[in-house]
């Protein structure tokens, strides 16, 4: 073990593939497709491939270099571009991807030369915005003219739908009504062109309390879904259901001890600013044991998303490349080259999986 290379990430990739099943079981059930959303554990290939044998609808991701490792890997999709794409990325987009999400004319229009360029149909879901206020349409008039602008005149582009995105930015619930209001922007269209549209996206991770709750309105027929899969801890901790029939360790960090001592628990001298200029609390709880991690703010960004599974271990606080932890409660005794594990959740998976310095190791 002393030879092997820390921190790690180890990825079960049977946990993974049970997450995407109990999802994708419940949305089939209400007919609604699934999207698996890749970019939570950072489009990592062996991960993207069980999303793929899961039989998603679509596999998605905001970046298209995650898309492009997974076809190097021999994933063969249909991929889906879940963030707008950039002017610059319109031709990479219709080469890797079937249909991507927008809200801007001129990303339509450049979208439809890139495809007339490759001899190729591109479909487009239009974004709606309903109130969480990061992308989408907001007039509903220009929304009106870009559906029928890309149905009318952009010869490559098919306009295969409507979508929306909630509980991003501006933390709107998506309830029943925020989704009515979606069938009745997807059902304006439909007057307009003439034609009924084939999807209508009702959102991420943050829609699946409709699935949970069997109110989903029975128009909207697709959800796009990363961390209600990969990690499974926000249904349960934010909006209280049980998720018990979901693994919440499919992703597990892992680092190596590099130091143990009693030392106090309280710094010793003036106390000015820590490693990334911030004025922090420490409470005085005498001479603690506490160990030292060769991991880091760099590795996962906040040391109080990653959570030991180790009883009665405690995380006190992190620079980039160390991690502090009390030990003095632990269970089992701790020493010198101890591997430490922990959970996580989503944001700190993200970073894991993105940090260089993490191997990841599947299981
Ligand atoms: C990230 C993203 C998703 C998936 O979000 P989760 O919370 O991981 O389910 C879906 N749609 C869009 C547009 C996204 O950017």
């Amino acid at each position: 073990m002393i030879n092997e290379y820390y921190p790690r990430v180890t990825v079960n990739l049977q946990k993974l593939r049970h997450n995407i099943d109990e999802i994708k079981r419940r949305c089939d059930e209400q007919g609604v497709n699934l999207v698996g959303v890749i970019k939570g554990c950072t489009g990592i290939p062996q991960c993207t491939k069980v999303f793929e044998q899961a039989g998603c609808q679509y596999i998605a991701s905001s970046r298209l270099e995650q898309i492009r490792d997974a076809i190097d890997y021999g994933v063969k999709g249909p991929f889906m571009l879940i963030r707008i794409p950039m002017l610059c990325e319109v031709d990479e987009a219709v080469r890797l991807t079937e249909i991507s999400l927008n809200s801007e004319v001129e990303g339509l229009r450049a979208l439809n030369q890139a495809a007339k360029r490759q001899g190729k149909i591109h479909k487009v879901i239009l974004m709606i915005d309903l109130g969480d206020l990061r992308e989408g349409f907001w007039d509903r008039d220009e929304l009106l003219e870009a559906a029928l602008m890309t149905e009318k005149d952009m010869d490559n582009l098919y306009l295969a739908g409507i979508g929306t995105n909630l509980g991003c930015y501006g933390s709107i619930v998506p309830t029943v009504e925020k989704l009515d209001e979606l069938v009745d922007c997807a059902e304006m269209i439909e007057a307009k062109i003439g034609r009924s549209l084939d999807i209508i996206s009702g959102g991420a991770s943050t829609s699946m309390p409709r699935i949970f709750d069997r109110n989903m309105p029975e128009r909207i027929n697709q959800l796009r879904i990363g961390e209600a899969i990969v990690n499974a801890k926000d249904s349960r901790d934010l909006f209280g259901y049980d998720m018990s029939f979901m693994y919440q360790d499919a992703f597990v960090l892992k680092a190596m001890v590099i130091e143990v001592k009693d030392k106090p628990s309280h710094p010793v001298g003036e106390i000015g600013y820590d490693a990334f200029g911030m004025k922090q609390e420490y409470t005085d709880r005498g001479i603690r044991r506490r160990a030292l991690l060769a991991l880091g703010k760099v590795d996962y960004a906040f040391h109080d998303m990653i959570y030991p599974i180790e009883k009665g271990v405690e995380v006190l606080g992190a620079s980039s490349d160390h991690t502090i932890v009390d030990i003095e409660d632990a269970t089992k005794k701790i020493k010198v080259g101890d591997i430490m594990e922990f959970t996580l959740c989503y944001a700190t998976i993200v970073y894991a999986t993105n940090s260089p310095n993490v191997k990841i190791v599947f299981e």
